[in-house]
């Protein structure tokens, strides 16, 4: 049987009412904006998303974050992150349409993909982005046939680490679709082609290992290897992209971002990295704690010693992550976000898929009825 909502797994400003035990976000009752609004519905609490902003900034120090924008984007967001002194990450030419429609300064902007195409990278050259991270030699082949010039780029660098995360959010490994192998020798050689390329002027080399981490000697592991690299390339710049674990279910704890500051601070010293500036992109921990999805209940469909259902007016569109990772999420009722939940049942989504479960087994109040506001943290 398990008891209530774990109260750190809602944003900062959320608060239970005393008499009616209804949450609200930013002083604004969940049940109410769900009535205006409609459902499924994206709740930010603005409060925890500056919040979140500020202490990364404070760790690595103002110019070295950019926010990873495929956490969560639209134009609000990309503001938000601009004001609090963040840089902006997109890796498609609508999030970069995003990102300079919010009114981000171009300079901060940096455009990432293992696959650009010609016109997302005259998009990116003609705006003025900062920094493009280059993923491959038909990246560079294309920048050379667009004519670019002295544009500032990173090489993306697989270090051959495999970071303690899902296999599909793994991405510093030997066999990855993105970057430059450092085993195979494939980021030295870029590193000599684009110092000889007058289309880009080589700045930095990258790296980002994987997403939701929660061991940090994975970034260690591949600081150790960036070393030579690093090294021979003499640049100013090393960025070791996101990563950082959040917390989505009872049990699970979070390094801070000064803690991830300190174990990368010091790896870089131990194994004497020399660039100036030890850049990060954070991503869902900057945004998914900030958010509470609300849906509305709508069939109750209870199978007598097979499983219940409990079928809610969203689904694998609105979060595709169970379906893509099996990930774990926590339900409960806003109405009553205390009370405890000795109820076992499947929370699905309405699309025509058998897959489409938002939280398999999930623990839910006894009384939860058709009509009810569910949401996920
Ligand atoms: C996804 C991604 C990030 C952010 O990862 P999080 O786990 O959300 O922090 C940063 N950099 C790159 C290149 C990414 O692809």
């Amino acid at each position: 049987m398990a008891g209530p909502l774990p109260r750190h797994l809602l944003p900062l400003t959320a608060r239970i009412d005393d008499a009616t035990g209804r949450l609200s976000v930013g002083a604004c009752d969940l049940l109410d904006l769900a009535a205006e609004h409609g459902t499924p519905l994206f709740v930010y609490d603005e409060t925890h998303l500056r919040e979140r902003c500020r202490e990364a900034v404070a760790a690595f120090g103002p110019g070295n974050v950019s926010y990873a924008s495929k956490a969560f984007l639209c134009k609000a967001m990309a503001a938000l992150v601009h004001e609090e002194g963040l840089g902006i990450d997109v890796s498609t030419g609508g999030e970069l349409h995003v990102a300079l429609a919010a009114g981000t300064h171009p300079s901060r902007i940096v455009l990432h993909g293992n696959n650009k195409s010609v016109d997302e990278l005259r998009m990116a050259i003609d705006a003025g982005i900062g920094r493009i991270v280059v993923d491959s030699d038909h990246e560079l082949d294309r920048l050379e046939q667009i004519g670019a010039s002295g544009t500032k780029v990173l090489l993306r660098v697989t270090p051959g680490v495999e970071a303690h995360t899902h296999e599909y959010v793994m991405t510093g490994q030997d066999d990855s679709k993105f970057g430059f192998g450092l085993a195979s020798g494939a980021a030295a050689a870029a590193v000599e082609r684009a110092q000889k390329s007058s289309a880009v002027e080589l700045v930095g080399i990258h790296a980002h290992i994987g997403s939701n981490v929660f061991l940090l000697d994975g970034f260690t592991k591949a600081l150790e290897k960036l070393q030579p690299l690093v090294a021979d390339a003499g640049v100013p710049e090393l960025s070791i992209g996101g990563g950082l674990g959040v917390a989505y279910v009872e049990g699970e704890e979070t390094p801070t971002f000064a803690e991830w500051h300190g174990v990368l601070s010091r790896a870089a010293a131990d194994v004497g990295i020399t660039a100036d500036t030890l850049h990060v992109e954070p991503g869902r921990s900057i945004a998914a704690a900030a958010a509470i999805t609300l849906y509305t209940v709508g069939t109750i469909k209870d199978l007598p010693g097979i499983r219940t259902y409990v079928s809610v007016d969203g689904g694998m569109s609105d979060n595709p992550r169970p379906v893509l990772y099996g990930s774990g999420y926590e339900a409960f009722l806003p109405r009553a976000t205390s009370a405890e939940r000795p109820t076992t049942a499947t929370i699905v989504g309405k699309h025509c898929e058998s897959g489409d479960v938002l939280v398999r087994d999930a623990a839910l109040p006894a009384d939860i009825a058709v009509g009810d506001v569910l949401a996920t943290p």
